[in-house]
């Protein structure tokens, strides 16, 4: 008997069509968990470093978090993994809503896609019913208009869709796949449209069996409850109306312009005002009491839901106000842009027009208005018309297509993705080895467990410490003795580097919402979720019988295997460098220095290959072998040592990490009473 998983995935081969029900191994789950560490296993092993991305042998694998469709509260979370063709290395996509749960519903764990459909497809998933269907018909719709027509088709408003529009239709790079209030992107929505595949229409209504079904229960209505009510929880972006803290620190346009100072109360109220008459609601994701998505419907447009911050990177992009970016996700969400990427690359061919690089015969009838660019911009790309085929490459590779200097305009991308705009001051260690040696396409993939500022008061800092249940003792010291507007030591910043990226890979395998737990570490004490609970709640679903040590290793499993696909593929020290033009003043030395010393803490070579001691030491023998058979390692590197990091254990013996704070012990609410929330409408 399988708990929390159906135990069967789905293998939908698009270019003979035949699809295949197929038991898989529960070893898998034991040693990677699930979502995107069981993908990147099967990536791992079916498709090889030659394939590139475009071939009809990459995968796209659609993977349930271990824990979505639970009783687990935010557990609802689909990862999208594939080789992206932005980077040629694994990308996944972690995507909320309702879609994952579904899936489970309807008896299966993941989807695996190869091949390619000779015409346009969609899936159709109806328990036992799974069959790809002609999807002409829906050729050039918007995502949402996708959704909408396939609900209407098949009768049932019940059904998730999850869909590209035109943009992944035409294979621009940076096309996301949509699905109700949310999202994948980071190079993904490319290779559905790659695959012809317009959509997925799923339609679940058996049971999940979960192993201890009532104490499971009791232990998950309370955590919903206390979930429910704290402001510590959830994505304050929808509710939150005073954004000084993205409008006055991140750049503006391609990453060039900061205006500090810009947010005032005049304007939070201005934006309060018009961003209420267009709200019809909040909503929230499967199985969670938070209502983090604002329902809009700005005048002209179709009702849809806002997306995380897509609220500030379209008029920050177009140095517009807030009416603009609701009016341009109307236009983009429909099209199936990652919001980040779009809004980057429009402002960078903005900025080479401005510069005389692009003239009008590149852009014909170019408008005026910097609102009306972004639309023309918007639809030339989607459509790959005119000079909008170069850029719907991204910003990389529009550089070095359109040459003239382009090049030099260039500076918000690593590894060839387009980063969220930032400009800042002196170098900050930590965010430079995320930015550098993450292997997510994107910072937002990787931060979010430990405050990005240090507090002056010293006991300030001791509160937030001795309220802070997600962190392990080391990082409370670290905190405590990081003053402000200074570097943490070396030492900190690299196991805080390392924490940051591999809370992800926890809420990436389990499907958790990153809002309760990895992103909001950062906020102190409060997450619902962090490395002692969640051994817990994979007992109380999966049965796993493992402790904090435990589900750590098997996170570093996952995050070294995701290293091996990228090095395998090409991945060296020399493409780990943060955006050009991030921080004004660098630390060359420095630099070359630390992220050694981080290649060494993460058991990597000076190359940043995973060593065979590390790879050994995580059970990854066979990627050992495999780089020694392929010449990327010898086997006999002194370099690169196996630490086993009991780091997050310090001063606690190993049952103690399995005694969790059960929901009776751990009372969200509470801190309701003391927060500067207290009061705030949530
Ligand atoms: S906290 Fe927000 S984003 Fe996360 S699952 Fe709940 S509604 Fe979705």
């Amino acid at each position: 008997m399988r708990y929390a998983e159906t135990g069967y995935d789905l293998e939908v081969d698009l270019t003979t069509g035949n699809i295949e029900r197929v038991e898989s191994d529960p070893e898998l789950t034991l040693k990677h968990i699930g979502g995107n560490g069981v993908a990147a296993k099967i990536i791992w092993d079916r498709v090889s470093p030659e394939t590139d991305a475009f071939s009809p042998d990459n995968l796209l694998v659609v993977s349930a978090g271990l824990m979505a469709g639970t009783p687990v509260p935010t557990a609802n979370r689909t990862l999208f993994c594939t080789i992206s063709p932005v980077t040629n290395y694994f990308s996944n996509s972690i995507m909320g809503g309702y879609f994952a749960p579904e899936l489970k519903y309807a008896g299966y764990d993941r989807i695996i896609f190869r091949g390619k459909a000779d015409k346009l497809v969609y899936l159709y998933i109806n328990n036992d019913v799974v069959e790809l269907r002609d999807a002409s018909h829906l050729a050039g719709l918007g995502a949402q208009a996708t959704a909408y027509k396939l609900k209407d088709e098949l009768g049932d408003m019940r059904v998730q869709v999850a869909a590209i529009g035109q943009a992944g239709e035409n294979r621009v790079y940076y096309a996301s796949v949509e699905h109700s209030n949310a999202s994948a992107s980071r190079g993904v929505g490319v290779i559905m449209g790659d695959k012809r595949l317009k959509a997925i229409a799923v339609r679940g209504t058996k049971d999940l069996r979960v192993a201890h079904p009532e104490e499971c229960f009791n232990v998950c209505l309370k955590h919903s409850q206390d979930i429910g009510t704290s402001p510590l929880n959830g994505d304050l972006m929808a509710i939150e109306w005073n954004d000084a803290f993205h409008h006055d620190n991140f750049a503006w346009g391609n990453s060039r312009v900061r205006q500090r100072g810009y947010w005032s109360q005049a304007l939070e109220d201005r934006w309060k005002d018009y961003t209420l008459s267009i709200r019809d609601r909040l909503q929230g994701c499967f199985n969670c009491p938070k209502n983090c998505h604002l329902i809009v419907k700005p005048p002209g447009y179709n009702r849809y839901a806002v997306k995380c911050y897509g609220k500030g990177v379209w008029h920050m992009a177009a140095f517009k106000e807030i009416e603009f970016s609701f009016d341009a996700m109307a236009v983009s969400q429909e099209l199936g842009f990652d919001t980040y990427a779009a809004s980057q690359t429009i402002a960078y061919a903005l900025e080479l027009y401005d510069e005389g690089i692009l003239t009008d015969d590149d852009l014909p009838d170019f408008p005026e208005d910097s609102a009306d660019r972004f639309f023309y911009m918007m639809d030339i790309i989607a459509h790959r018309k005119g000079i909008g085929d170069i850029f719907a490459d991204g910003m990389w590779r529009a550089a070095k297509a359109i040459g003239k200097g382009a090049e030099n305009f260039e500076h918000n991308c690593i590894k060839k993705f387009e980063q969220l705009p930032l400009k800042l001051g002196k170098i900050n260690y930590t965010y430079y080895l995320m930015y550098c040696c993450s292997d997510k396409m994107a910072i937002n993939q990787a931060e979010g467990s430990y405050p990005q500022d240090a507090t002056s008061d010293p006991a300030d800092r001791q509160k937030f410490v001795d309220e802070w249940i997600s962190a392990p003792e080391r990082f409370k010291k670290f905190y405590m003795e990081w003053e402000p507007r200074t570097n943490p030591t070396y030492e900190a910043a690299m196991n805080i580097a390392d924490w940051n990226e591999i809370m992800h890979y926890m809420d990436d395998s389990t499907g958790l919402c990153a809002f309760c737990s990895s992103f909001r570490g950062q906020f102190g004490g409060g997450t619902a979720y962090h490395i002692y609970n969640v051994p817990y709640f994979l007992k109380l679903t999966h049965g796993m019988e493992i402790d904090a040590e435990d589900l750590w290793r098997a996170l570093r499993r996952n995050r070294n295997l995701v290293r091996a696909i990228n090095v395998s593929r090409g991945l060296r020290r020399e493409d780990e460098r943060p955006p050009e033009d991030h921080w004004a003043v660098r630390e060359p030395e420095n630099e070359e220095r630390i992220i050694m010393d981080y290649y060494e803490f993460k058991g990597w070579t000076s190359d940043g290959i995973p060593s065979k001691d590390t790879l050994v030491g995580l059970g990854l023998d066979y990627v050992a072998d495999e780089f020694i058979k392929r010449g990327i390692l010898t086997g006999n590197e002194t370099e690169g040592k196996f630490v086993e990091l009991p780091l997050y254990t310090e001063g606690m013996s190993r049952e103690a990490t399995t005694m969790v704070r059960k929901a009776d012990e751990y009372t969200l609410t509470e801190r309701l009473k003391t927060e500067k929330y207290e009061g705030k409408d949530f």
